[in-house]
């Protein structure tokens, strides 16, 4: 027998089952997805879920269904519609595949989110943990949903000391949660795991007197709930150093640029920009020479305006923005011009929502930057 079944068999499942659906019932929240369980809308809350707090994604899932209530609709929607629905809730690569996914569903599936877990699982972007809690919760299959939260909790409920920074840890926890979860009621289990995590077991101090399940907690017992779970730092994120321009022409259009369709951020808008580097030139030299050699343009180019920083967990852009006014252009076909109505249609990344609001609030400043 191996610890973790040793770990498990010291515990008495049913009444741990009983405890927290009991709990779930009575105490979980009212969030607009658990209003009914309609498995595009659960797998479209699941998937802004990730890495994004419940309070941030309300709104968004509200006006997301409400503009692709469908399988159908989503599948047949324009990117740059999907993109900017999805503005502000970065990992943007979550929405691409969650569209190409359900254009399968549409394709393969008679537009029905498949309930068997090979084929839900054989979509794109959908992980062990979105296909068991979109399984489990809209077709009540007794799959586990591991995320970061659940580890905490049963890392403390089972005194399990494995890192959950490790990719190969996950495997652990979903074997436990398939030992514990309810054959019953698997929705209602793994949505209580998930709601103790987030309102009770929670990181830093967890609130055990009022915890439902506290009589089968080994970290409770130990009094090791704040040492666990086990989490390595993860490395610094890098630091880019960057300069953006707000570039515009006598007719008050601006000048926008598309990133690549991969890579980070792929497929979003942006105002031209380039990594700068420490040295002889300043950044307004760097500027000026980058946007005429990448698009031919000639421009009076403002003082520093401020600088935006955006952190992704990897990388940091710190992100010197100027405002700046075209005098010549020769070639800037990679550009695109757009009127500031426009503009709002296009989806940009939050650094560059930031940047365009700055020029917003300094339009006077803005509109003579080059005087
Ligand atoms: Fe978490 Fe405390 Fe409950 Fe254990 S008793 S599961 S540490 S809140």
């Amino acid at each position: 027998m191996n610890v973790l079944e040793d770990k498990v068999r010291q515990k008495d499942i049913q009444q741990f089952q009983s405890d927290l659906i009991t709990w779930f019932e009575r105490e979980q929240r009212i969030l607009p997805w658990r209003e009914d369980q309609d498995p595009y809308k659960v797998w479209v809350s699941e998937v802004m879920l990730q890495q994004t707090r419940v309070e941030t994604v309300i709104p968004y899932f509200l006006r997301f269904v409400k503009q692709f209530p469908t399988v159908e609709a989503l599948a047949d929607a324009d990117e740059e519609k999907v993109l900017k629905a999805w503005e502000g809730l970065g990992y943007y690569s979550r929405v691409r595949n969650l569209q190409s996914a359900v254009k399968e569903v549409k394709q393969q599936y008679g537009g029905v989110v498949p309930s068997e877990e090979k084929e839900f699982g054989g979509l794109k972007g959908v992980g062990p943990y979105t296909k068991g809690a979109v399984l489990s919760i809209a077709y009540n299959k007794p799959i586990p949903a591991v995320d970061g939260n659940v580890m905490r909790v049963m890392s403390r409920i089972l005194s399990i000391w494995d890192d959950i920074a490790k990719p190969k840890t996950r495997t652990v926890f979903e074997e436990a949660v398939r030992v514990f979860i309810s054959k019953e009621k698997p929705s209602e289990f793994n949505q209580g795991l998930m709601e103790l995590g987030a309102i009770i077991c929670t990181p830093k101090s967890p609130s055990c007197l009022l915890c439902p399940v506290q009589r089968h907690c080994s970290a409770f017992a130990e009094g090791t709930e704040r040492e666990l779970p086990v989490k390595s730092k993860k490395k610094k994120p890098g630091i880019k150093t960057m300069a953006a321009i707000v570039l515009t022409d006598d007719d008050g259009q601006v000048y926008i640029h598309k990133r690549p369709s991969k890579g980070l951020l792929a497929n979003l808008w942006e105002f031209p920009n380039l990594e700068t580097q420490k040295g002889m030139k300043t950044e307004r030299e760097q500027l000026t020479a980058f946007l005429e050699s990448d698009f031919g343009i000639q421009a009076e180019i403002s003082d520093l305006q401020g600088v935006v920083e955006h952190v992704f967990t990897h990388l940091v852009w710190n992100i010197s923005v100027f405002f700046g006014k075209v005098k010549q252009v020769s070639d800037a076909a990679e550009l695109k011009k757009v009127t500031k109505e426009e503009l709002e249609e296009f989806a940009f990344p939050v650094s560059h929502q930031k940047i365009w609001k700055m020029a917003v609030e300094a339009a006077g400043v803005y509109n003579s930057a080059a005087r």
